[in-house]
């Protein structure tokens, strides 16, 4: 055991699951069996997290503005039990060896690496808070496919977190969280996220949407029934690489912030959709103006869709979904062509709406659909890569299902 992790192997990613159902206590199963296998006893209790997607309000955080992400079935389950002295000792089913870290290294960021890291960045940040940690034996298994843009990292956090919290009876409420588990990320792990996706792992409700303001990070739950109206939203693993991901992301932000500069705004978000004609008169170039165009409208989208939903029109947000994308393939230019040919055919097949999830060059689609539909639209989808040659797809069918909880 040490301080240094191996590389983790990812997820199984191809499977249909419909709901929070059997798929889910296999995951907590496997934790405890994990747990009774490499730690001598029983775990105290199993917590879970899960992965998200966003159903829309995208590249609008860093402008901020909304986002709406809601909790995926598939989940991280952490079995975990006390170790009786000030150490922890993590084993995650998709490394191979246990890791074991001491308090001097969460002292600072950056002493355990590789995927522990997201595990002492949790204990770190709890201790740099001024909360003290009881030392835990841990083990991890987990549904939500890894770099997928479905956010495990976050599901990691929060399970860890949540557990942590649990064990050593921690005064931390809810909306506490996120900021610590997003302080493990970026400053213990060193990857930069914003608020968005330990929000939704931590403070989703089953049957809800998380509106977001990523301004005030204030939070509203939405309801988002999709088992009532008969519907479910089909997420396609488009298994295109992120190549260039992240200098195109640097490139857009730095794009959004200058055009705020020029526009004398503090953020995009200040450019209410009414004004955007004006606005883009005083832009400088055809880039910057439709940069600027897809995060006002996007804006205004998530509003819209927020709308909606608190009247229950579910199937109205179709169009809302389908225009993100178009905004993002014509404006934003963010789209790859696994994306694009996954959303053609899941509209082509009767999807409601269909968008790009995520911040680009990858990552997944959603497609809204009848729920007796959404085995068809994924064939769809399926065979429309098979004919392109693409690697196949991996597709999963989701309810929205609830945040951070304790399972036993
Ligand atoms: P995403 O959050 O979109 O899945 P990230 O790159 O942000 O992708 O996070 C993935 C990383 O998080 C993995 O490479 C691994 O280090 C860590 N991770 C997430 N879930 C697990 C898990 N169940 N076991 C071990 N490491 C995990
Ligand atoms: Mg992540």
């Amino acid at each position: 055991m040490s301080t240094r992790s191996e590389p983790v192997r990812r997820a199984p990613q191809s499977r249909t699951q419909t709901g929070p159902g059997p798929a889910a206590s296999d995951v907590a199963t496997r934790a405890v069996a994990g747990f009774r296998s490499r730690y001598a006893g029983k775990p105290a209790g199993c917590w879970a997290a899960p992965g998200r997607v966003n159903l829309i309000g995208e590249h609008t955080d860093y402008n901020d503005g909304y986002v709406l992400p809601f909790a995926l079935p598939l989940r991280t389950v952490v079995a975990a039990a006390p170790r009786g002295d000030e150490g922890w000792t993590v084993w995650s089913e998709l490394a191979d060896d246990p890791v074991e870290f001491g308090p001097s290294a969460v002292d600072e960021p950056g002493k355990v690496t590789g995927w522990a890291a997201y595990v002492a960045g949790v204990v770190w940040a709890l201790r740099d808070a001024g909360h003290t940690v009881p030392g835990a034996r841990l083990a991890i298994a987990s549904d939500v496919p890894l770099g997928s843009g479905l956010s495990s990292s976050a599901a990691l956090e929060a399970a860890v977190l949540t557990a942590l919290a649990d064990l050593g009876g921690l005064d931390l409420p809810a909306q506490k969280q996120p900021r610590l588990a997003q302080r493990a990320e970026n400053a213990y792990v060193g990857a930069p996220t914003g608020i968005m996706d330990q929000s939704a792992a931590i403070r989703c409700r089953a049957g809800h949407a998380l509106f977001l303001d990523c301004r005030d990070e204030s939070v509203e739950h939405i309801p988002f029934d999709l088992d009532a109206a008969g519907l479910a939203v089909l997420v396609v693993d488009s298994r295109a690489s992120h190549r260039h991901a992240d200098g195109e992301y640097a490139s857009r932000r730095a794009a959004c912030e200058r055009a705020a500069a020029a526009l004398g705004v503090p953020a995009l978000r200040d450019v209410p959709v009414a004004g955007l004609d004006a606005a883009l008169g005083r832009l400088p170039d055809d880039e910057t103006l439709r940069r600027v165009r897809h995060v006002v409208t996007e804006n205004q989208r998530v509003l819209d869709t927020v709308e909606l939903l608190r009247t229950g029109q579910v199937r109205e947000i179709g169009p809302l979904l389908t225009a993100s994308h178009v905004s993002m393939r014509d404006d934003f230019e963010i789209t790859v062509p696994e994306i694009d040919t996954a959303v053609e055919a899941a509209l082509g097949a009767g999807a409601l709406g269909a968008r790009m999830t995520g911040g680009g060059f990858g990552g997944c689609v959603l497609a809204l659909v009848d729920a007796d539909r959404a085995d068809r639209v994924a064939d769809t989808v399926r065979a429309a890569y098979a004919a392109c040659g693409f690697t196949a797809p991996g597709t999963v069918t989701v309810l929205p299902a609830p945040g951070a909880t304790r399972l036993t």
